[in-house]
């Protein structure tokens, strides 16, 4: 077996050993292109979320978030040109379309629709709503985080390819004269992400798509590749959309789909930036990026090196023995303090102290608190971080602070 082989088996191996990800319908033989996010990896997938709100929302003023339906009226992906189009080729040479089809309504009444294939659908259908209701200026971005379904052909490579996947998308409303400039912030914005959330710059890439390539409506493209270990692939996307979208919805819809100037009064149709993401295809790059095989004290260990803003667990604590109730009263009292301010908190008392430092540092938890007899006397507890292995002791009553502090460092 070759080393990158190795690798994806050990990552895939520590994700189901560990409750990052499982089979999807394991007990019934799995279902293909389908997985479950098991307790590390739900939190692991809420912190890539929240670090891409923060990034694109938060941390500036110009994006409006929305939570767009599944079910969308077909007229949409006709429109957007996915049921005539969205179609990958079959071995036999027929053009098979992915989008998944269900049908609403019973009876007679029942009418086809479709699991949407991507967010931007519902960004783009609720653009003059969230103009009528906010008044924004341009530039100005929609942005919404939600499930996508693709009847992937063949599903494959662990998480990468699904066919029941998460989007991040971003659709950003500019002026057609300002496409280049805020194309190449959006670029840049891309790899600030992927640094806030881990993921290893020397492995990510940037494939300008060529014209041919691209997608009828993109007038450029960036794909951003990862050396994935089974080879280099898309990440994610930049696209320069152009009015493609919201031209071709006034067309289908009837409604109008303008931005008004408000110095000008004059009309007219913002062109489009497309950041999007894949929450999948996130997390997978993260799980390669932070791991990290070394020696410890003599020993060898796996370690998940998570940046903190994404490490499912911040910090685990420990009682020294759990034998002693003394030890174990004044660690519970420590910890649930320690929660109120710090959520993603653990506690950990299974084993000797030596196997929860390798079982923390193989779920990527940053720091490990024990209470020791010391603790007894004098209120301090030591933090041993997880990459250097160093232990420092603190005042207890300092532990939220100092761990506040460290987390963010
Ligand atoms: P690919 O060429 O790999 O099929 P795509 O170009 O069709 O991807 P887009 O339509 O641009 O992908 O979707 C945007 C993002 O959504 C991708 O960059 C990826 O992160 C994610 N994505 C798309 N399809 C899948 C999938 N089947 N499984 C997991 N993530 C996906």
């Amino acid at each position: 077996m070759a080393d990158h082989e190795r690798v994806m088996e050990k990552i895939v191996s520590l994700c189901k050993r560990r409750g990052f990800v499982y089979q999807g319908s394991e007990i019934y033989g799995g279902l293909a292109g389908t997985w479950d996010y098991g307790p590390l990896g739900a939190e692991l997938v809420d912190n890539i979320k929240n670090c891409w709100w923060k990034k694109f929302l938060y941390d500036r003023e110009d994006i409006y978030k929305i939570n767009a339906a599944i079910l969308m009226n077909p007229g949409v992906w006709e429109a957007s040109g996915h049921v005539s189009g969205f179609a990958d080729p079959l071995a036999s040479g027929k053009l098979f379309n992915t989008m998944f089809k269900t049908s609403a309504g019973a009876g007679e009444d029942a009418a086809t629709v479709y699991l949407r294939p991507e967010t931007a659908g519902g960004i783009f259908v609720n653009f003059k709503n969230v103009v009528d209701s906010f008044h924004p200026k341009l530039p100005f971005g929609i942005g919404q985080i939600g499930k996508a379904f693709r009847n992937e052909i063949a599903p494959r490579d662990f998480i990468f390819r699904v066919r029941e996947l998460e989007q991040m998308e971003i659709e950003y409303f500019v002026r057609p004269e300002e496409w280049e400039q805020k194309f190449e912030e959006w670029r840049r914005g891309v790899h600030e992400f992927m640094e806030m959330v881990g993921i290893a710059k020397k492995s990510v890439h940037e494939l300008e798509v060529l014209d041919g390539e691209r997608a009828h409506y993109s007038k450029r493209t960036i794909d951003f590749e990862f050396d994935f270990p089974f080879g280099r692939k898309e990440l994610c996307g930049l696209a320069y959309r152009t009015d493609f979208d919201l031209s071709a919805h006034e067309k289908a819809s009837t409604v109008e789909l303008k931005y008004q100037d408000p110095d000008t009064n004059k009309k007219f149709t913002p062109h489009v930036i497309e950041p999007s993401f894949g929450v999948e295809r996130t997390f997978l790059a993260v799980l390669v990026s932070a791991y990290t095989e070394d020696t410890l004290g003599g020993e060898t260990r796996v370690y998940l090196k998570f940046k903190p803003s994404v490490a499912p667990i911040k910090a685990a604590v420990f009682p020294l023995l759990k034998n002693k109730p003394e030890l174990v009263n004044k660690a519970r009292e420590i910890y649930t303090e320690l929660k109120k301010d710090i959520p993603q908190i653990m506690w950990d008392d299974n084993g000797n102290v030596g196997k929860r430092y390798r079982r923390q540092d193989e779920i990527g938890t940053p720091y490990c608190i024990t209470i020791d007899f010391q603790t007894l006397e004098d209120n301090t507890v030591t933090i041993r971080d997880r990459d250097t292995g160093e232990q420092e002791r603190v005042s207890a009553a300092d532990l939220s602070t100092t761990l506040w502090k460290n987390l963010k460092t």
